[in-house]
């Protein structure tokens, strides 16, 4: 193939010099290259030096990463939150406070630490799972792209390509550079990222090609005439500024939820104002002087920013971020490469899996097990046996390779076209030898739309032409008509069958109206043995699995029943789903559970049918075709060992292994973190609402606040930063895949939710009040009561963290799964501790003995004990 890529190539060199001055006319938007280059450089492809040269000349194929908001100004941006703003007028309160009442202004220097490190600690651990999407981002550019270098074929990283390299692309293929073609067969190019124009357009030798367009039908060679910034995406993209990353459902259901529970919190505020005036002014001894009322005003807005600062969730959505990062990394170890974070989200709510067969349920390991006839046997002249004509038609009609890599036989392209060359090496036909003695004058490649290959080729001045494809279609173009009943047998037992013909061409080059069969053969293609366990489990979890393919409805039944995916179900071929009018599609398509000879178009149309059904659909795909059934489902999910440039742009997870039972570890993945960031909600949600109720009523029953700013905005900390971290680290249990799907619509909270909050936060309101109303026991001075019960409250939070970890009746194995949950727990107690020991001026605490940490510690611990009663209340209303 090199030989006659280089030959192509070299008659190509001259045309081009010759047309340089054409070329220059033309206008096509990019940097053009001197004539130089291409002479310096020649289109033979680089040496290791001229590459060096070259890029020192050009530089490298990278673009400059686009301007970011600089670090500061996106760590400045977190004070323009609103709830930080409120903090900031309660360091000026404080301040004026301080200064009225002539006390120190250690109070007002301990808020703004605390507003500080509150902002600090929320944009270091967005800022560390944004690193994380840059990553990503940044291994688009470690692609594989084919070139030549040093005289031979290889692959190299799309970073590594200089001007000068001469770069072999074929369908489905990403342009890894703006340059001109130097090799076109049937060449089309999809430039919708420059023009907007959808249709591929078709490109000749000569014509130029732009990094980021994509190749969607044929091959071609190109010559890299600009890398990098110099593209014509290079141009456009440093003009744009980074953009902000669009939120995901889940993250906007959050924000909603913040906002209600925000409006509470403000309301509350306002009420409270309302009562502490009403206090002072109405009930009790009106103060006096103009400095004694004015104290009095701001200490009642001092409460109200307290209890905003308590009952506002700020770090909802952001848990959301953390959460979806730390997912993202577990995934990808799992073999499946997120591109599109919200897929993470959506994939834990699919309830339909559009899947491919070869490949994903299958091996991909294609052996001939059948054929019409015994061995295939080389020719001398023209073939004249069936069995001479297949195996002329094997070896020629191809595309792929056989080579041996460090003494291993390894295939190089169309898994289907290998195993027929494999088969040919298994019985000692060498296709390289039938490949030189037979060249071909041109070739119609295989598409799944087409379903067949064809390729001419002359002997003794004239024209024959070798067709292999899907057996029904090759049949329908012989004469006298096959007999195809023996191929019914071997597609009954799970072979994918292609079938052989020839003809002589016209005197005129036209193609003859008939052709003439050869025979055919069955090609096994194993089940992947995890494959029917995956099916099932996601039966159990609610999701159906659809399979699509291309194959024969035989082959495509008995592969989809060995893999449990057809039951009592439908099986449809392509060409009678695409009849069927819209509203029958969305009928049928709940029945149907085998989609065979179906196009790429077919898939789209199963999606969309689907989808209007109210399904979530996930879809595979590999081909440049399938990109619009990827791009329109719910979670576009590509291979990403078979798959092309073109599909893997389109998805939104990419399968690094290809195979179905990763589609179902991602299900599970997806439902592990909706799981987790609940178990959040149910944490973060009783801290606010207990902490703003106590603050609020203690003022009504006349006691002192029961948290200080300082004191609140450490539980704050706890709540919304830490907390995250430590439950959504949660790793998935096999009773996620146990039940439904979550719909969509469904609202985060859940009632099981609802009721463990509302409980636990209860029994903290009735309990604390009954400690403020009857004291702490073991505390001696009024001063340890309130540092008790400020460290009673955290710790009280930290047993409750154990309660969070557990959800819809299900607890976690304690030790197992989530180390990350201790370490935080520990840290919060650790600090706590030393905030209690040490931090008494600032926290407006005093420091405790060893045995009263003691009975902080266990006086607290009943809290596990409401962990049994909200089991048993979720098996209670599960049974109703
Ligand atoms: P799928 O990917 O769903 O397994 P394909 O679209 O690859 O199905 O193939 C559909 C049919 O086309 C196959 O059943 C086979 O008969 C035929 N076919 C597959 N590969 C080739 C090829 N390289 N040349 C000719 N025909 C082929
Ligand atoms: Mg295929």
């Amino acid at each position: 193939m090199t030989c006659s890529v280089l030959l192509k190539i070299d008659s190509s060199l001259q045309s081009i010099c010759h047309n340089f001055e054409i070329l220059r006319r033309h206008e096509y938007g990019i940097t053009m290259i001197p004539t130089q280059d291409l002479e310096r450089f020649g289109t033979d492809g680089l040496s290791s030096e001229t590459v060096l040269e070259s890029r020192k000349l050009y530089g490298k194929n990278e673009l400059t990463p686009p301007k970011r908001i600089p670090v500061w100004k996106q760590y400045l941006e977190k004070y323009q939150d609103p709830i930080i703003r409120i903090l900031l007028v309660a360091v000026v309160l404080s301040a004026l406070v301080a200064l009225l009442e002539g006390e120190s202004l250690i109070d007002t220097l301990g808020i703004a630490l605390a507003v500080i490190l509150a902002t600090t600690i929320a944009f270091l651990t967005e800022f560390r799972s944004n690193r994380a999407f840059d990553a990503l981002n940044a291994m688009r550019e470690d692609t594989g792209v084919k070139v030549i270098r040093d005289g031979s074929p290889g692959s190299i990283p799309m970073r590594d390509i200089v001007v000068g390299d001469v770069i072999l692309l074929e369908a489905g293929d990403m342009v890894p550079a703006d340059g001109y073609l130097l090799v076109a067969a049937e060449t089309e190019a999809d430039e919708s990222a420059f023009t907007g124009e959808s249709e591929p357009v078709k490109k000749i030798v000569q014509d130029s090609v732009l990094k980021g367009s994509y190749i969607t039908g044929g091959r071609a060679t190109m010559f890299a005439a600009a890398v990098g910034d110099r593209t014509k995406m290079g141009q456009i993209a440093s003009s744009l500024t980074e953009g902000t990353r669009p939120e995901t459902p889940l993250q906007i259901k959050l924000h909603d939820l913040a906002h209600l529970i925000s409006k509470f919190g403000y309301i509350m505020a306002g009420l409270i104002i309302g009562v502490v005036l009403i206090q002072d002014f109405v009930i009790g001894v009106p103060p006096q002087t103009p400095i004694e009322i004015f104290s009095v005003i701001l200490h009642a807005c001092m409460f109200a920013v307290v209890i905003i600062v308590v009952s506002v969730p700020e770090g909802l959505p952001v848990s959301v971020t953390v959460s979806l990062a730390l997912t993202m990394g577990k995934m990808t170890r799992a073999k499946s490469l997120v591109r599109r974070l919200i897929a993470c989200e959506t994939v834990g709510s699919v309830t339909v899996i559009c899947t491919d067969k070869t490949g994903t349920l299958t091996m991909n390991q294609m052996e001939v097990a059948a054929s019409s006839v015994e061995v295939p046997e080389i020719s001398s002249g023209l073939p004249k046996t069936p069995s001479e004509w297949i195996t002329l038609n094997a070896a020629v009609n191809s595309t792929a390779e056989l080579e041996y890599h460090e003494d291993r036989l390894i295939t190089v392209g169309n898994s289907t076209e290998a195993a027929l060359l494999r088969w040919l090496h298994r019985t000692g036909v060498s296709y390289t030898d039938i490949r030189h003695a037979w060249p071909s004058i041109s070739q119609d490649f295989f598409n799944s739309k087409k379903k067949q290959m064809s390729t001419i080729f002359e002997y003794d001045s004239k024209r024959y032409i070798l067709v292999k494809g899907a057996p029904e279609i090759v049949a329908a173009r012989c004469s006298p008509a096959p007999d195809l009943s023996n191929l019914h047998h071997l597609a009954q037992r799970a072979m994918r069958t292609l079938a052989f013909a020839h003809g002589e061409l016209k005197p005129d080059g036209e193609e003859p109206s008939t052709l003439i069969w050869d025979g055919y053969v069955g090609i096994r293609d194993e089940v992947r043995p995890d494959v029917p366990e995956a099916v099932k489990t996601c039966n159990d979890a609610g999701i159906t699995v659809k399979m699509v393919t291309g194959d024969s409805p035989e082959t495509a039944t008995a592969i989809a029943r060995e893999t449990g995916i057809f039951r009592d179900g439908k099986v449809m071929t392509g060409p009678e789903f695409r009849e069927l009018s819209d509203e029958k599609r969305r009928d049928i398509v709940s029945d149907l559970q085998v989609l065979a000879r179906s196009e790429p178009h077919d898939k789209l149309l199963l999606v969309k049918a689907l989808q209007a059904n109210g399904e979530v659909v996930a879809v595979t795909g590999d081909g440049t075709n399938d990109a619009p059934a990827l791009r329109n489902a719910d979670v576009g999910l590509a291979m990403g060992i078979a798959g092309t440039e073109v599909a893997r742009e389109a998805s939104d997870i990419i399968l690094l292994d290809d195979s179905f039972p990763t589609i179902e570890r991602a299900v599970w993945w997806g439902r592990a973190l909706y799981e987790n960031i609940q178990r959040f909600l149910i944490f973060q949600l009783t801290i606010n609402i207990s902490a703003a109720i106590l603050t609020f009523i203690s003022p009504l029953l006349g006691f002192p606040p029961p948290f200080t700013i300082i004191q609140l905005l450490w539980i704050n900390i706890i709540m919304d930063s830490l907390a995250a971290l430590a439950l959504c680290s949660e790793a998935p249990h096999p009773a996620l895949m146990n039940r439904k799907p979550i719909p969509r619509t469904a609202s985060v909270i859940t009632p099981y939710m609802k009721f463990s909050i509302l409980i636990t936060a209860m029994i903290y309101i009735v309990v604390g009040i009954t400690c403020m109303i009857t004291g702490l026991p073991f505390m001696e001075t009024p001063e340890q009561q309130a540092t008790a019960f400020f460290a009673g409250f955290v710790i009280a939070q930290v047993w409750n963290g154990f309660n969070c970890r557990g959800i819809n009746g299900i607890m976690p194995p304690l030790f197992r799964g989530n180390p990350v949950f201790f370490v935080i727990m520990g840290l919060i107690v650790g600090i706590q501790i030393l905030i209690v020991q040490y931090g008494g001026e600032i926290f407006d605490t005093v420091p405790l003995t060893p045995l009263q940490w003691i009975v902080i510690g266990i006086g607290t611990m009943p809290v596990l004990l409401i962990w049994p009663f909200l089991r048993f209340y979720h098996q209670r209303t599960k049974k109703l």
